[in-house]
């Protein structure tokens, strides 16, 4: 990860065949065309790839889990349940449809604790949003039996795994809708953008319509068209889908590589007793996206990240201090920094997050170390990296 990282001639050929016609918009315009439908064969490659019925490509990450949770009805005060330990994308989307998020714990697979999600049901509970993040996953065997019996729907962030798969299946392809984000720095991407997964019809032709303005997509004549309900407009572009189909061809190569590099890593730092690596539910493969591992303490983590830098091992996470992807730093969220009003029913929805710590994640974050896997490291650049992040990490547990 990231896909950008091996940028080729594929991508480009794909673009100049865009570009060529010069229709850079996926509804419309067939005469003009010559045969290039970009975004419509993105989404058969990706419901081939990810073994769906339903793909709906969307402009970002993002949009996709607003897009989700609108077909499923998911609106104002109704509660989502979702991860400590996510992007700031996740509250985001929710947010936007006038929906309440629940931040609930992690635990030691760096996704949601199934204890604390049915711990946090309510009865204004509508959803359960595992994030997977990092290249592994949540246990949706456990999370699945939850929205069962409390008839929740269950909806997968797998912006951060795509490639992974569980109980043999894709991510993104398990619960009763996935996401996926096509951002630059995601394992496959077309610069920006993202997919809604389903197999459900309904929620399908909801995630179609609603993305373009509500257009009921019936015949092809744009202007003809009805509006069975409300919309939005978070299309994507040709030349963002064209770039998506080639990557996305791509996905096996960069996954085997990921693994490659992963497993070179992973097996360096094995040879020290006092590092463990995350959990990976049973049934479950990763995207080897990142190498993730545990540490006895936040402040032997701290030191192992200064360690690292000074040692030029870049891309390398210690969560805790992060502002992007924890709740610790998230002020503007637990303080509701917003330009425009919120309605009285978020304001009071997350008044919990004035007082609630979040003791168990901080276990877990505060002693997590993710290290991103590159797809252009040559095997002397991995083999060379594994030594020294051995050597650095050795150091300082032997001193401390
Ligand atoms: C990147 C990401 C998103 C959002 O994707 P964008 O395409 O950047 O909007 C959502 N969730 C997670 C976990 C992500 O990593």
């Amino acid at each position: 990860m990231p896909g950008f990282e091996l940028f080729g001639d594929s991508e480009r050929k794909e673009l100049q065949d865009v570009l060529d016609n010069g229709v850079l918009m996926r509804y419309g315009f067939d005469g003009m065309r010559n045969g290039h439908w970009k975004a419509k064969e993105l989404e058969k490659a990706l419901q081939d790839k990810l073994q769906v019925n339903h793909a709906q490509l969307v402009s970002s990450g993002t949009a996709a889990v607003s897009v989700a949770l609108a077909t499923a009805g998911i609106g104002a005060g109704d509660e989502v349940i979702m991860p400590t330990f996510t992007f700031v994308a996740s509250f985001e989307a929710i947010m936007m449809l006038g929906a309440i998020p629940i931040l609930v714990d992690i635990d030691d697979t760096l996704t949601l604790d199934p204890k604390a999600v049915e711990d946090a049901i309510t009865n204004k509970t509508k959803a359960i949003m595992p994030v997977h993040m990092c290249g592994s996953m949540a246990n949706l065997d456990a999370l699945q039996d939850i929205c069962k019996k409390h008839s929740l729907i269950l909806i997968e962030d797998s912006s951060q795994a795509t490639g992974a798969t569980y109980n043999g299946k894709p991510l993104g392809s398990i619960g009763d809708l996935g996401c996926l984000s096509l951002d630059f720095v995601k394992i496959i991407t077309a610069g920006e953008g993202g997919a809604v997964l389903t197999n459900n019809e309904a929620f399908y032709r909801h995630a179609d319509q609603y993305s373009d303005h509500g257009h009921d997509h019936v015949g092809n004549d744009r202007g003809a068209e009805t509006h069975p309900f409300l919309g939005y407009n978070f299309r994507i572009s040709e030349l963002h889908a064209a770039v998506g189909l080639a990557q996305l061809r791509r996905l096996d190569e960069f996954v085997a590589i990921q693994k490659k590099n992963y497993s070179i890593i992973r097996e360096a730092l094995s040879h020290i007793p006092q590092v463990t690596f995350r959990t990976v539910p049973e049934g479950g493969e990763e995207s080897y996206s990142f190498l993730s591992f545990f540490l006895p303490d936040l402040e032997t983590s701290r030191k192992v990240i200064q360690a690292f830098k000074e040692n030029g091992i870049d891309a390398c996470w210690n969560y805790y201090d992060n502002n992007w992807h924890y709740i610790r730093k998230w002020e503007h969220l637990k303080t509701l920094k917003t330009l425009y009003p919120l309605s009285t029913k978020v304001k009071e929805g997350l008044e919990y997050l004035k007082s609630q710590t979040f003791e168990q994640s901080n276990h877990y974050i505060g002693r997590n170390i993710s290290c991103l896997i590159k797809l252009s490291w040559t095997d002397e650049e991995v083999q060379e990296r594994a030594n020294r992040m051995y050597k650095v990490i050795h150091n300082i547990l032997k001193n401390s």
